[in-house]
């Protein structure tokens, strides 16, 4: 027998899925980008228990064509990349083709499918990798994707996972900065029953971070843009009084996809100049778009980390940018502010 052999499928997807599906809220983020991806105008997002028990999420977007839903779950099958030349001037949020073969294969997982044209849905059944079912099915265009039993049959990673409360804040955080990165779609969120987030999605951010951060806080925060040849960056910053003890209330959206990099985080920190308190960071969400040929997204699997051609020059004009918009705040006296 030789030594070396090719891994059957299931394995390689499982093995896939260590780097993909870490946690419920990866989860909810793959299926979510893919209804994003699929254009819909409105995405419900369901879970129970923190995701352990349950996954739903509901999208009116394009569908899937029938006869294409086994082709969904294989490894590397992605409708959103065809050449090379692609992979430089990705505009999707998927593009691996690795998100659900990689849930299929540590979970149980149905999904329900209609294209616009198609006369009646599909219905498929997968669990650990293996098809168990396969249907046509009565529902409107879009898609409903249920995954049930998250790591089943991975021991190790549900044992490593933490308290339904950690998971939970860490689905809730991904669906924040989904939502705060796509103001035109309605998106909501419910864990056991309890609505944690519903946007209008009628594509105004002010609204979207009224109901992440409430409006009073809303109501705290200042637009702000910038420019150079390079890039252009608009967004919405805290006033120096409205902080928070962590880094984490700042959302970065590059060309649309939400990213972290610590090093603009901290851009935007410094434009706030002695301002903030020691310890007390600012609440931001800001988008930056550049030439997607300056962006390289493909550097980590679940691509929230991308590398930036001159990251210097953007950081340098985020720190400018927030110092201008800050500065020019403190001019007007509070007196004549709500005038
Ligand atoms: P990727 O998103 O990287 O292409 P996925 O494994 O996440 O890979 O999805 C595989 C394919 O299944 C997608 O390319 C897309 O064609 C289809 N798909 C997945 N989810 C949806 C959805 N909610 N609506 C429409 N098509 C979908
Ligand atoms: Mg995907």
């Amino acid at each position: 027998m030789p030594k070396i052999k090719e891994l059957e499928e299931v394995l390689a997807d499982q093995i896939a899925a260590g780097e993909v599906v870490e946690r419920p809220a990866s989860v909810v983020k793959e299926l979510v980008e893919n209804a994003i991806d699929a254009k819909s105008t409105q995405i419900d997002i369901v879970v129970a228990e923190a995701g352990l028990k349950q996954i739903k999420v509901i999208d009116n977007g394009e569908g899937i064509p029938a006869n294409e839903v086994e082709l969904a779950f294989r490894r590397h099958s992605t409708s959103k990349i065809t050449s090379r030349d692609d992979l430089f001037r990705i505009k999707t949020l998927g593009f691996r083709g690795e998100a659900l073969p990689s849930i299929a294969s540590v979970a149980d997982v149905s999904l329900e499918t209609k294209t616009a044209d198609a006369v009646s849905g599909v219905l498929l059944h997968v669990k650990g990798g293996e098809q168990l079912e396969k249907k046509s099915s009565v529902r409107p265009q879009g898609t409903e994707i249920i995954v049930n039993d998250l790591f089943y049959n991975t021991p190790a990673r549900l044992k490593y996972l933490k308290s339904l409360q950690t998971e939970l804040a860490a689905i809730s955080d991904i669906v924040n900065r989904l939502a705060l990165s796509h103001n035109n779609i309605a998106i909501s969120l419910t864990n056991n029953g309890r609505v944690l987030l519903q946007t209008v999605g009628n594509g105004d951010v002010q609204q979207t971070i009224s109901a992440i951060y409430g409006v009073k806080n809303a109501r705290q925060m200042i637009a702000f843009n910038g420019k150079d040849l390079d890039f252009k960056i608009r967004g919405y910053v805290s006033l120096p009084k409205l902080t928070r003890a962590t880094k984490s209330y700042i959302s970065l959206l590059l060309n649309g996809r939400y990213i972290k990099n610590f090093q603009l985080s901290n851009a935007i920190i410094r434009g706030y100049g002695s301002k903030l308190m020691v310890g007390r960071y600012p609440v931001a969400v800001v988008d930056m778009t550049l030439d997607p040929l300056l962006v390289d997204v493909n550097v980590h699997p679940t691509k929230q980390q991308v590398r930036i051609s001159k990251e210097e020059q953007l950081a340098q004009l985020l720190t400018k940018s927030v110092y201008d918009r800050i500065a020019q705040e403190n001019l007007i006296p509070d007196a004549l502010k709500n005038l």
